[in-house]
């Protein structure tokens, strides 16, 4: 009897996954895991855990989610608090797996953990990677190789727009139906290290993680309040939960997947037309994986001070400035406003994130480093390659070799005429 072990990352679901269905498909038996690094949970050098606390409960509300999908379809699923090292080999020797299906991470800790699970199980074991984290699948990339990925997102993204055929989701099909008699069981927030966030109930983001409420929210969404038909005009505002398809923290763990979106907002124009606030939306899904391609083109130059274009980056890390910034209390009302929300919600609009950033870097002359780890341990939607990829960008030192420096004055001014949202985190009337 051929078993397979689908080590889930950030594919945290049944339709649409790879990994899963080839699976299926190849063995007798299928089995699941996940595995929270505690790695992800400790503080950083610069004084805050790696993954903070509202990011944490999304993650494990994804993994409940999860669970029961896979229960509806007979599949173990183990969730380990452990490092991959310690915990994978035991469970690939004992339910005797001859084969690891998993989604390929290039990123350096994730690479790591590979390498040292396969220091520790039998090398005859094999591996089979899926790529679903991207929209436009590897086989489709229309380039000879990832070198010759532009350095502009315009040129690849027309590139795209002539070239390549975005295929539609799949749905997974399994002969298994019994439910599983394992019973799932998943760490507590409090278990893992964390304590429950007080989440501000002005949230511009208040959903459960997994796909089960990803999907809620896309049939709300696009469907029935039909917010997709002005997304263009609406995208740059600041408060609420439908100026942007908050779609992100689902895609960023693989509640959802980029294609899922893709299928329903094709569905959406079949029905209704096209238009272009359904093609902005797919823009931005190509910016996202852009920004994929680029990271697997620079692997760790992504982490580094002066980034992927070798410009040197002046600027050095100043501890008070930076942890003022954290705070909300730089001199700059906008700025701070948006760093109140993400503070509170684990959430901010992109318009924020370019101004805050832009502040960090081009104003306090800080490190850009320390602004991405700290978007790293608050944000719910952190991705490696849009959050690294989009603070190079701003810092200079990215795809844009211009500095992207925001007047965070003027920016107030324009998208936050009446000071409603600086009103709404300050707490305080400011006109
Ligand atoms: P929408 O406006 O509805 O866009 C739809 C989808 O397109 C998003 O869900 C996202 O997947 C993708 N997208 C949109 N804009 C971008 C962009 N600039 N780069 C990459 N993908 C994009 N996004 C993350 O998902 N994770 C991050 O860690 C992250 N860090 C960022 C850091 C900085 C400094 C900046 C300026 C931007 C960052 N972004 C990040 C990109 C962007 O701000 C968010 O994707 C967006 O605000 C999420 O809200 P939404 O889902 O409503 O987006």
């Amino acid at each position: 009897m051929k078993t397979a072990l689908v080590w889930f990352t950030n594919d945290l679901r049944v339709d649409d996954q790879s990994s899963l269905s080839a699976a299926i498909k190849e063995n007798d038996r299928v089995i699941a895991a996940y595995v929270i690094d505690p790695a992800v949970t400790k503080h950083t050098s610069y004084g805050f855990k790696k993954m903070g606390s509202f990011r944490a409960q999304f993650l494990l509300e994804s993994l409940t989610d999860l669970a029961a999908q896979l229960s509806e379809i007979g599949i173990e699923f183990h969730v380990f608090f452990e490092s991959a090292e310690v915990c994978l080999p035991g469970l690939i020797l004992n339910q005797n797996c001859s084969t690891i299906y998993k989604l390929y991470q290039w990123t350096t800790e994730e690479l790591q953990q590979v390498e040292q699970v396969k220091t520790h199980i039998n090398a005859s074991i094999k591996w089979k990677y899926s790529y679903d984290q991207f929209l436009i699948p590897i086989t489709e990339f229309p380039y000879p190789s990832i070198d010759q990925l532009p350095e502009v997102f315009t040129s690849f993204r027309k590139k795209i727009e002539k070239s390549v055929t975005i295929p539609f989701s799949t749905k997974l099909s399994v002969a298994q139906t019994h439910k599983s008699t394992v019973r799932h069981s998943i760490p507590t927030l409090e278990s893992i290290g964390y304590k429950q966030p007080q989440i501000n109930p002005t949230t511009a983001f208040p959903y459960r993680g997994g796909f089960t409420s990803a999907l809620e929210h896309l049939k709300k969404y696009i469907w029935e309040d039909q917010h997709i038909k002005t997304y263009k005009y609406t995208r740059n505002q600041l408060i609420g939960t439908s100026y942007s398809t908050k779609f992100s923290p689902w895609l960023s763990n693989g509640s959802i997947s980029a294609r899922q979106l893709y299928t329903e907002v094709k569905a959406f124009e079949q029905r209704y037309g096209a238009s272009q606030h359904t093609y902005w939306i797919i823009f931005e899904l190509l910016w996202r994986d852009y920004f994929k391609y680029v990271s697997l083109k620079y692997k760790s130059k992504i982490f580094t001070t002066n980034g992927i274009n070798g410009r040197e980056f002046a600027h050095r890390f100043n501890p008070e400035l930076f942890h003022q910034w954290c705070r909300g209390e730089t001199s700059d009302d906008f700025v701070n406003a948006n760093m109140i929300e993400l503070h509170q919600t684990g959430w901010m609009s992109n318009r924020g994130r370019q101004n805050v950033a832009s502040f960090l870097v081009h104003h306090l002359h800080n490190d850009w480093l320390s602004g991405a780890a700290y978007f790293e341990s608050q944000l719910l939607d952190y991705d490696v390659d849009s959050n690294y990829g989009n603070w190079m960008y701003v810092a200079g030192v990215g795809n844009d070799p211009r500095n992207r420096i925001f007047n965070t004055r003027l920016q107030a001014q324009h998208y936050d005429p009446q000071g409603k949202y600086r009103s709404l985190w300050l707490q305080k009337k400011l006109f």
